[in-house]
């Protein structure tokens, strides 16, 4: 089959496509999946770069989103047919564990995410176990269904299920240009919330005024964490989410209110930050940490998706074999929403 292949950790120069790679076959309880489109995420690239003591078996095939066709069935799945449209949870847990019993698959002592330390979605044909599968609605494009899953999961577990974000509350997204950001501003509107938005320049606060952002501040022009203490009347925000890290922690604990959470998936300026444990403990601040989410709420956002009250917002499409240029794209960051490759 056709796939891409990550032959050693470092650049996109190390992604090499070929046409001959073994096809999968699917085990039990497993579904082998014809793939339309998959989606690139930040994860890709951070799993392509390595990190020290990481053991992924190369050559490897990156990637954790993807939608496609039913191709076969492996023993034992019932519910499912050859030629279904689906797309895929990346979350991949046991099933067994004392937390995939209680619904928290996302805590699953045996947790991966497809594509990370499994076998992932840049290539022809997946299997996968059909416990993960959602039926796609036809009205629903296969780049659609690969661009949403990981994407939205994760953003709605952090602001819905960990955040308990209510309507009227107010909300400060630190970034706009990343994947999960952008999806958290629709969220938090939908839930109701007032959105507040630091963008890195002007075009990024555009973007985020598309999206729906209520007030949007431009880093480059304003001190940002001054600018939401006097845009909120010297009060600050309900909720800030904070998927930077190092470089803007603190600025988050000043931007949030007296009882407010902070919520985070993430760390893209860097994992090590300075915390000042005064502010935590006067101002009654939470932080509240999250990654992937249960599959219930996968099943929930995804129904949103179809609804029509979410929109994945795809900004590029390219076909397989050019893998490695989208994924410079992605990490120039001048892209606003996913990059979807077509197989
Ligand atoms: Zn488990």
């Amino acid at each position: 089959m056709r796939a891409i292949l990550l032959e050693q950790h470092g650049s996109a120069d190390n992604l090499r496509y070929v046409t001959d790679h073994p096809t999968p076959e699917p085990g039990a309880g497993e579904v082998r999946i014809r793939v339309h489109a998959a989606a690139l995420n930040r994860l890709d690239v951070w799993v392509r770069n390595g990190w020290p003591g990481i053991k992924l078996p190369l050559p490897h095939i990156p990637g954790a989103d993807a939608a496609g066709e039913i191709d076969a069935l492996g023993a034992g799945v019932t519910g499912w047919q050859v030629g279904d449209r689906v797309c895929i949870d990346p979350s991949l847990s046991c099933g067994q564990c004392e937390f995939c019993r209680s619904g928290r698959e996302n805590l699953c002592n045996s947790f991966k995410i497809k594509g990370e330390d499994t076998t992932g979605t840049y290539a022809e044909y997946i299997t996968i176990s059909a416990r993960n599968l959602l039926k796609l609605p036809d009205h629903i494009s296969f780049a659609q269904g690969a661009a949403a899953p990981l994407v939205f999961l994760t953003a709605w577990h952090s602001l819905i299920t960990r955040g308990n974000l209510r309507a009227g509350e107010s909300v400060l997204i630190v970034g706009a240009g990343g994947g999960v950001n952008s999806v958290s501003i629709q969220i938090a509107k939908l839930a109701g919330a007032k959105v507040y938005v630091v963008a890195s320049n002007a075009q990024k606060a555009a973007h985020a005024k598309q999206l729906g952002a209520d007030e949007v501040i431009d880093r480059s022009a304003e001190d940002w964490s001054k600018a939401v203490f006097t845009r909120t009347g010297r009060r600050g925000v309900d909720v800030v989410v904070d998927n930077v890290g190092k470089d803007t922690l603190f600025g988050s604990i000043r931007s949030v209110c007296k009882g407010g959470r902070i919520l985070t998936v993430g760390n893209t300026s860097g994992p090590l930050a300075e915390v000042d444990l005064r502010y935590i403990f006067r101002k009654h601040i939470s932080i509240i940490g999250s990654t992937m989410a249960p599959h219930s709420d996968f099943v929930t956002v995804m129904q949103l998706i179809f609804e029509g009250k979410l929109t994945p917002i795809i900004s590029a499409t390219y076909p397989l074999e050019q893998a490695a240029e989208a994924q410079r794209l992605m990490e120039a960051g001048d892209v606003f929403g996913k990059i979807v490759l077509t197989v």
